[in-house]
């Protein structure tokens, strides 16, 4: 058999899982939470269970959870999404992005990704017949140089994926950022996907500025958000795509042939548990004092790090400590000192920054235990 994707390794995340595992270690790789959801959420995918909404959803996602969506879109972000036609619910961000990818990349056509870069995009473009066309954010402060970009744009690109808040880094866009990206893809004629999951982690007074609140791109955006972020429940495999409508019709296509339609009772346990807009908009508060927790047991580490000012990671620089690479260092952390972490290497191309990023959405035990390990190194 000829392989589609010759080259592609064993994602980062179940490698690091797996040795977290095996080595007894914990683990402070793979984004998710360590910690239970709320009981209430739990009671409601109960609810639904017995309540037998247990057949076939529509393809797009049962109606009341869409209209929430578009009501929660328009209350933060000032963007209008129509629920029919405009939003569906897909299973995690992952599918969202993968069919946004399919819906528009047609063989020959370029993609700009921006490094370090979440490792779904580069195989959906591949997949899709397309090119990926790297730029590396500027180090340390992990920001984008907008010429650059527009310096990487040909005659066959076709869209530009950006991701903020910023896996791994934290790093969010600003006022500037956006209207960098809105000159660039309204003059060359591109289509942008935009991977907000992390939109409710954002720390010390800072906000999220969502594509969903430019209208500059509206025409031209996919905009993938995720329910098991937000609602620390990563295992059920729940989100949305926004897109305007000539966008979405492409895309439902795609979503018809590789999903149909997204698990139901999730579907309604989601939508009840949106009512009460406290669920996603304490999450930051949560989050930030989980961040300040970690951050304040290691400040003595040799360990040098900015604070993240948003997601469930923490990039942590390890150069005083060790030449080794990343990925050796990531796996000696494991092994030996039974800490887990992720080493950002692979989202670059094999860059190395000597960044390992941890994951902080964890007990507060663990944390505190984590942080011992690391302030012995
Ligand atoms: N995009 C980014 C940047 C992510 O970190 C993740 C991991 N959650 C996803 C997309 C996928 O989200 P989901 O778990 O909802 O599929
Ligand atoms: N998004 C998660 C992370 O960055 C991983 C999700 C996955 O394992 N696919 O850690």
């Amino acid at each position: 058999l000829k392989s589609k994707l010759p080259h592609l390794p064993e994602s980062i995340f179940a490698k690091m899982t797996k040795m977290a595992i095996d080595h007894n270690a914990i683990n402070m790789s793979q984004g998710f939470p360590s910690f239970s959801t709320d009981q209430e959420l739990k009671d409601l995918l109960s609810k639904a269970i017995q309540e037998d909404n247990n057949q076939y959803a529509p393809m797009t996602g049962i109606l009341d959870l869409r209209i929430k969506i578009s009501n929660l879109v328009s209350k933060l972000y000032g963007g209008t999404y129509k629920p029919d036609g405009e939003i569906c619910i897909t299973p995690g961000a992952t599918q969202g992005i993968y069919t946004a990818i399919q819906s528009v990349v047609q063989k020959g056509d370029e993609v700009i990704i921006i490094t370090p870069a979440y490792d779904l995009y580069a195989p959906a473009i591949k997949l899709a017949g397309g090119r990926v066309v790297e730029v590396a954010m500027e180090l340390p402060s992990f920001s984008v140089d907008w010429n650059k970009v527009e310096a990487a744009v040909s005659s066959k690109t076709k869209l530009i994926i950006v991701n903020t808040p910023h896996n791994p880094s934290g790093a969010i866009f600003s006022e500037h950022d956006w209207k960098q990206l809105e000159q660039i893809v309204n003059k060359h004629d591109l289509y942008v996907l935009s991977d907000e999951v992390y939109e409710h982690m954002v720390f010390d007074g800072k906000k999220h500025l969502s594509a969903a609140s430019r209208p500059l791109l509206r025409d031209r955006t996919f905009i993938t958000c995720s329910f098991g972020k937000t609602f620390h429940v990563t295992g059920w495999k729940c989100g949305y795509c926004l897109a305007p409508e000539p966008l979405m019709k492409e895309f439902l296509k795609i979503h018809q042939q590789v999903v149909f339609c997204v698990n139901r009772p999730v579907q309604h346990a989601m939508s009840a548990y949106l009512t009460d807009s406290k669920n996603y908009l304490e999450l930051g508060t949560f989050y930030q004092h989980k961040r300040d927790l970690f951050l304040e047991l290691i400040k003595d580490s040799k360990f040098k790090f900015v604070p993240t000012p948003s997601t469930y990671f923490q990039l942590l620089d390890f150069s005083e400590i060790t030449d080794e690479s990343d990925v050796k260092f990531a796996e000696r952390l494991t092994r030996e000192f039974k800490v887990a972490s992720i080493p950002i290497s692979v989202f670059m191309n094999g860059t190395d920054p000597q960044m390992l990023r941890f994951c902080f959405a964890k007990k507060d035990e663990e944390l505190i235990e984590g942080a011992e390990i690391l302030l012995r190194l």
